[in-house]
């Protein structure tokens, strides 16, 4: 099936192994040194130390961000294209939190341009890394607009990200309920556009959310 084979060996690379583990993801430039607490991961970029993971989402959020420490982690080391995206992100001190939810409920994450706060339903942190990472893309992709731009294209976009982070961030192993759905949205994606749209407009509900659409 899709990107599973690798799952195990970068489970084993990046979640379990290494108190200290520096090296060159996918031929860049790029570094990740951890340490011995998910909130002591250093991102050096392009030669020189960029960001720590309490930059991410601000000291006052640092106990929400550590639990993000891993997806986050995941997510910009292999979802090389969003990194800029994560970056803007950390430029406008977003910060994120974790937030209650039934379980019924079909918005997992929101963000709020007033307090530059990303919500996460709480119920995600038990989802496979890779579940954790999409979601986070596509908020995170959201935080990092300055002007929102047309509220149909944003969540197309947004969806983008997050199918592509999902499909470059490996599992372990596990399905759940989103995996499934991120396989879907992941599969439309790649057909294209005009497989994606309905897909998001009116099965995601997008259409209404944006006040009927266009
Ligand atoms: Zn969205």
């Amino acid at each position: 099936m899709r990107k599973r084979t690798q799952g195990l060996l970068l489970g084993l690379l990046l979640g379990l192994a290494p108190l200290l583990y520096v090296g060159h993801v996918l031929g860049t430039d790029y570094v990740v040194a951890r340490t011995s607490e998910p909130t002591e991961i250093a991102l050096t970029v392009e030669g020189k130390q960029y960001l720590t993971l309490a930059e991410w989402f601000g000291p006052q959020a640092l106990d929400h961000s550590a639990k993000f420490g891993t997806p986050l982690t995941y997510a910009y080391t292999f979802a090389v294209n969003w990194r800029t995206i994560a970056r803007s992100s950390v430029r406008r001190n977003v910060t994120i939190s974790t937030m209650a939810c039934d379980e019924n409920r079909r918005v997992l994450g929101t963000y709020t341009t007033i307090s530059h706060t990303i919500h996460l339903c709480d119920r995600i942190l038990t989802e496979p890394i890779d579940v954790q990472a999409s979601l986070l893309a596509h908020e995170i992709f959201h935080s990092s607009q300055f002007a929102p731009a047309d509220c149909v294209e944003n969540e197309m976009q947004a969806y983008r990200w997050e199918a592509y982070t999902y499909d470059l961030v490996l599992r372990p192993d596990g399905e759940t309920d989103l995996t499934h759905f991120l396989d879907r949205l992941t599969s439309r994606w790649k057909a294209g556009d005009d497989a994606l749209r309905p897909f998001v407009l009116e099965g995601l509900g997008v259409k209404q959310q944006c006040g009927g659409g266009r």
